[in-house]
């Protein structure tokens, strides 16, 4: 980072030897206010895109239309944006054309909020018109100006005020906030894939919690462009188990556990992780923790009324291999993780509840939090891949014609090597299939 800033600042210098004005801005500005470290620096020029280019050997036009060069240093890459206006925008969203201008202190005033429109030259020395070190020494984030206007110029302002404030744990200031309540409908102009990196920055860091008790407060996700049929508003009702969510370190299981708290169906959170625009993968990974929970509450607390029954740990590790072979290991070894951490906002009171994941909690999630790991360890295998038999071994050792039976017969091998029923070595497992029950694979 120390080489970066030094790098950083040779731009600046080579640009001002050239007669332009050059300086370090926005979020590289205030991390360095707060002594934080810093991503990247970025830097705002007087000079035009084509004399940038024209000044640095490795340039690359990233964003031309909007004014950004990034150049290129042996350190890294710096992204270099000459001052700007954005005047005219068109349907709640940043244009995508914009006018260049000679003040740096026009180009702060663009920018969302005071901590992000601070500038500062070569020698450290800080250029600050709208008070950003006195918001953040006050824990205050402000918008630029009148905010309800610069909510509609620019309806994402209003998520990114959400994961600024949750991020860097600071107030949103009154008129700020209040402005944020009456602009909040015009989130429906924003693409989704804009609102899902938004709220993922929020719950990637260190107060994912606040994050969503803003998101919940301001109603913003009742806005969304495409609607969430999910109720978020059970978060608010189990405050320590929402906490919780900011000891997982991995985005997958921040997700997985709030999820899980809303008590939805997997297909339902499937949908609307679509509809926020997960990537496939993320999907998977995120429903596949959900879909292992709902196998193993469905089997062991099947009669949701019914008194939980004394859960026999031989039992329990049956049903988590099963399962965990059913939806793979990564899912098996999230949801523990998952578990672990709720574990200590679970009590006795609320196992009396009706919600099955509180009774879940109660009976199933201590063992498994404390057995699950070394459960799947003593698995000899977990995926099809891995069987000593494949489907045409199925097909020569039977002499059957293929078919969907293969798939069957595979899988129960599977299970039953899983469970340590059978042995993982293909005489055993061809013995086992001449010996199988037809009924078990027809
Ligand atoms: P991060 O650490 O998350 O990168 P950042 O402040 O650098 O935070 P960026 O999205 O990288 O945020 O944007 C860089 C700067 O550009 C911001 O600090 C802000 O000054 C300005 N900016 C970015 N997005 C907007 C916006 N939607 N409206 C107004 N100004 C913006
Ligand atoms: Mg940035």
């Amino acid at each position: 980072q120390q080489a970066m800033e030094q790098e950083g600042k040779t731009i600046l210098q080579h640009l001002q030897e050239q007669g332009y004005e050059a300086y370090f801005v926005g979020g590289c500005v205030r991390d360095k206010v707060l002594g934080r470290s810093i991503k990247d620096f970025d830097i705002a020029t007087s000079a035009l895109p084509e004399q940038v280019m024209a000044s640095f050997p490795r340039i690359v036009p990233t964003g031309l239309q909007h004014g950004t060069v990034t150049v290129i240093m042996k350190h890294g890459a710096y992204e270099v944006t000459t001052f700007r206006a954005e005047s005219q925008y068109e349907d709640h969203r940043r244009p995508q054309e914009v006018t260049y201008i000679s003040s740096l202190t026009q180009d702060l005033r663009r920018r969302d909020f005071t901590i992000n429109a601070m500038a500062m030259n070569q020698d450290g020395e800080i250029f600050d018109p709208f008070g950003g070190r006195e918001d953040l020494a006050a824990g205050l984030l402000r918008c630029v100006g009148e905010a309800e206007e610069r909510f509609g110029e620019d309806a994402l302002r209003m998520l990114r005020c959400l994961r600024f404030a949750s991020v860097y744990g600071l107030e949103v200031e009154s008129q700020t906030w209040q402005a944020l309540l009456r602009q909040a409908p015009l989130l429906r102009h924003v693409a989704m894939e804009r609102v899902r990196s938004e709220l993922q920055s929020m719950l990637a860091g260190p107060a994912p919690a606040q994050a969503l008790r803003l998101l919940l407060a301001s109603r913003l996700w009742q806005h969304f462009k495409r609607q969430l049929s999910l109720p978020f508003e059970m978060w608010l009702a189990q405050p320590a188990a929402l906490d919780a969510v900011g000891a997982l370190e991995e985005h997958r299981t921040r997700w997985a556990l709030l999820l899980l708290l809303l008590e939805m169906p997997t297909d339902v959170v499937r949908s609307a992780l679509q509809e926020l625009t997960f990537s496939r993968a993320d999907t998977d990974a995120v429903a596949g923790v959900l879909a292992l929970y709902e196998q193993l509450a469905r089997q062991l607390l099947p009669d949701a009324a019914a008194a939980p029954a004394d859960l026999e740990p031989r039992q329990l590790s049956r049903l988590w291999k099963v399962a965990a072979v059913a939806h793979g290991l990564q899912p098996a070894r999230d949801l523990l993780q998952v578990l672990r951490v709720l574990l200590p906002s679970y009590d006795a009171a609320q196992a009396a509840s009706d919600s099955v994941l509180a009774r879940f909690m109660h009976d199933a999630a201590s063992l498994l939090a404390e057995h699950g790991s070394t459960w799947l360890e003593e698995m000899p295998c977990s995926t099809l891949k891995e069987l000593a038999v494949n489907g045409s071994d199925l097909v020569q050792a039977l002499d059957r014609p293929a078919g969907p039976w293969i798939g069957q017969m595979l899988y129960w091998l599977l299970e039953q090597v899983a469970l340590g029923e059978l042995l993982n070595d293909r005489t055993s497992l061809l013995l086992a299939i001449a010996e199988a029950d037809p009924k078990l694979y027809s």
